[in-house]
């Protein structure tokens, strides 16, 4: 089994833990890339918890990403390709549903490991009538450290193609506004997705998403949360030297 791949079932298991919060049952997914097509992600209806290497399917990116591009694409054109994109001869079982969603972050080089969870405490702000407004600062100095100066907010659109539509479109707007790549995404009545180089990086920023959100939730027994100023933030979080240009995924 290659380092990838174990790296991968041995984050999927601690994001599955029982007590952890990050996801129950079939809940939660998570991916891996292993070359410039090539990933691996759940299989449709297994669960974290205790995931072994029966638990993700070897999926193709450029045949599962031309559909994000196709307006009038049914649910049974979604299952055909997701089967379509399999790497595997003979694969029974069918990735996640939200493997859209994961090949589209994959695309970028700087992103090797994806996870989704849905998290009680993140899930309790995202669930809420002020969801937008909890999640749009930053109110500790760790809370930058992993999870950078600002997360992308997605407003709830059905899951599946749509919501993947809705992601890329919102991580466009972030890339081009902030000139850098986010490391959370926040889905209105739905959940977490982290994105980094290694597992570390996306479980310590999964980790620290839902105890900021645990602390956030506290702040609104306390009149509402205390954000830090642009320029506190700012002299935290180190900015990348150089602005991340689009045009090196262009075509996704
Ligand atoms: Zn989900």
């Amino acid at each position: 089994m290659s380092e990838i791949f174990k790296q991968l079932i041995d984050l999927s298991r601690r994001l599955g833990e029982p007590g952890s919060d990050f996801a129950i049952l079939g809940e939660g997914n998570t991916s891996a890339r292993i070359d410039d097509d090539a990933f691996y992600v759940k299989a449709s209806g297994t669960t974290l918890q205790n995931i072994d290497e029966r638990g993700f399917v070897r999926v193709s990116m450029s045949k599962v990403l031309p559909i994000l591009d196709k307006p009038d694409a049914s649910d049974a054109d979604v299952s055909w390709v997701l089967h379509a994109s399999l790497l595997d001869e003979g694969e029974k079982r069918r990735p996640s549903v939200e493997t859209m969603l994961h090949a589209l972050l994959l695309r970028f080089p700087e992103y090797r490991f994806v996870a989704h969870a849905h998290p009680v405490y993140t899930n309790m702000l995202l669930c809420s009538n002020r969801a937008e407004e909890a999640v749009s600062g930053r109110i500790f100095p760790d809370q930058i450290v992993s999870m950078g100066h600002k997360s992308v907010y997605v407003p709830y659109v059905d899951p599946g193609l749509p919501l993947a539509r809705e992601v890329r479109q919102r991580l466009m707007t972030f890339v081009e506004q902030e000139g850098m790549l986010p490391r959370v995404i926040l889905m209105q009545n739905h959940g977490a997705i982290a994105m980094g180089e290694s597992p570390k990086a996306v479980l310590s920023c999964l980790e620290m998403t839902e105890k900021a959100s645990r602390i956030l939730v506290g702040t609104y027994a306390l009149g509402g949360p205390h954000f830090l100023s642009e320029a506190h933030v700012n002299r935290i979080f180190t900015r990348p030297d150089e602005k991340y240009r689009l045009q090196s995924i262009a075509g996704s």
